[in-house]
């Protein structure tokens, strides 16, 4: 798929004001500064269409962004900031917690995950959260253009490692950098089969 056309629809905080679901939805989720907004830029071609945040856990909405007229891309606000008040951590569970199990258009959820670093708790927590809820989710992998061959798949490794203690099968996974554009025809040829699956 080629991105001909990236929009910005709406930004809000109640799931009700979302757009109607009637195209099929991609969300985008990870710790704060994982390197979700150079991601969706880099698959949209937009160089500013997500804000690169210099305060990480500063966006606290939902984004919407039509992709193409035919879906939309799904900007959520980042976990995992230390500064964050235990109240606002709440309000986000809150929010994303509603948002993931009300979109009825939601085909996937992209679970963004730095390769640089151990898996995180945190990111645990949410992918077993998803489980749970049997919300079909992917990883991508990101900045991996940090890393050299040999240590990324020691990284990956010890990560799939973290995940299979919890999960019988590895979920999907994309392995992307921002920087180098690695990762966008795959998620974006992902997208495309996964919508031919989309019914009202
Ligand atoms: P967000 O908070 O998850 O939206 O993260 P950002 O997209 O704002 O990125 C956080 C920082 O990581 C920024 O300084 C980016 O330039 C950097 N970054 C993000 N993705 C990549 C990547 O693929 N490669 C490299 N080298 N740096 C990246």
């Amino acid at each position: 798929m080629r991105v001909d056309s990236a929009q910005f629809i709406i930004s809000n905080s109640d799931v009700k004001k979302c757009p109607a679901p009637t195209l099929p939805e991609y969300a985008f989720i990870g710790r704060s500064n994982v390197g979700k907004s150079s991601l969706i830029n880099m698959l949209t071609g937009r160089k500013k269409l997500a804000k690169i945040s210099g305060t990480p856990g500063k966006t606290q909405l939902i984004n919407h962004f039509l992709i193409n007229n035919t879906w939309y891309l799904v900007d959520l606000p980042g976990y995992g900031y230390a500064k964050i008040s235990k109240g606002e951590r709440r309000k986000w569970k809150k929010m994303i917690n509603r948002y993931l199990l009300s979109r009825t258009n939601l085909m996937c959820t992209f679970l963004l995950i730095d390769a640089r670093i151990p898996l995180q708790d945190n990111d645990l927590e949410f992918m077993n959260w998803l489980g749970t809820h049997q919300i079909p989710f992917v990883i991508v992998y990101t900045k991996t253009d940090k890393l050299s061959k040999k240590n990324l798949s020691d990284n990956l490794n010890n990560i799939r490692k973290g995940i299979l203690k919890y999960w019988e099968t590895l979920p999907r996974e994309f392995i992307t950098s921002s920087q180098s554009g690695l990762g966008k025809d795959d998620i974006l040829n992902f997208v495309d089969s996964v919508n031919r699956d989309f019914r009202i």
